[in-house]
């Protein structure tokens, strides 16, 4: 742990890019921790679920708010859990309807605004590495390595949908690519935020590369930066 200094590499990109898997791989190599910050955002969907809000209303679920009590804690593998008022939720926030509520709530500004502090104050106090939407533009400007990571979106819906049946949630492909669009539409369109590279980032497209040889392309961009 560092308390001056911490270095921080940002991972952005749209949903499906490699960001959780790539970003939990370059942790372990370099020894930094891992933060998976749309772990925030689905458990600010899921509470609004919960609590039978509608998760693009603005008021209702900025209404909510006070009463969200989310931490993290990182198991002994190292694998971050989310806990919502102490309720490990880390499971329930991975189905695709959480998802889409992640995405709804992740527009408005309220929420943003909420889980911003708890991104730096991470960030402040570890090396990290943090993937998201707008980690190099918004949270961590001063991030010193900048990864955007994309691939085609067909791919992408792909490497989701193998992950999702892994997990036994039973869908298809065409479902999971129509979220998939609609979410990167939501993410790439709001207002607040919205899902683009930074000016400094590196752009990665893993589009014709397995996990081994997006993980190498991402290993020497650090060392190089490092
Ligand atoms: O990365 P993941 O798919 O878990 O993120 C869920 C949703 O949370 C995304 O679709 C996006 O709308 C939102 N998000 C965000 N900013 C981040 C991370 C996630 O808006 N830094």
């Amino acid at each position: 742990m560092r308390h001056m200094g911490s270095v921080a590499i940002a991972i952005d990109g749209p949903s499906g890019a490699g960001k959780s898997t790539l970003a939990r791989m370059t942790a372990r190599e370099f020894g930094f921790i891992y933060v998976d910050t749309g772990a925030l955002y689905r458990t600010v969907g899921l509470f609004a679920l919960r609590r039978g809000v509608d998760t693009k209303d603005r008021e209702g679920v900025a209404a909510l708010l006070p009463e969200i009590h989310i931490s993290m804690r990182y198991d002994e593998s190292g694998v971050q859990r989310m806990l919502l008022g102490g309720e490990d939720v880390s499971d329930l926030i991975r189905t695709p309807e959480v998802s889409m509520a992640a995405s709804d709530v992740s527009a408005l500004p309220e929420v943003r605004a909420f889980l911003l502090d708890t991104q730096r104050d991470l960030a402040k106090q570890y090396n990290v590495v943090m993937d998201g939407r707008d980690i190099g533009t918004v949270v961590l400007p001063e991030a010193k390595i900048k990864i955007f990571l994309t691939a085609s979106p067909r791919e992408r819906a792909m490497r989701r949908w193998r992950e999702l049946r892994e997990e036994g949630v039973d869908t298809d492909l065409e479902t999971v690519l129509r979220d998939m669009e609609r979410r990167d539409r939501n993410d790439s369109s709001r207002d607040i935020a919205p899902l683009r590279p930074a000016p400094d980032a590196v752009m990665c497209d893993t589009t014709d590369l397995d996990l081994q040889g997006s993980f190498g392309l991402i290993r020497d961009i650090v060392r190089g930066r490092l």
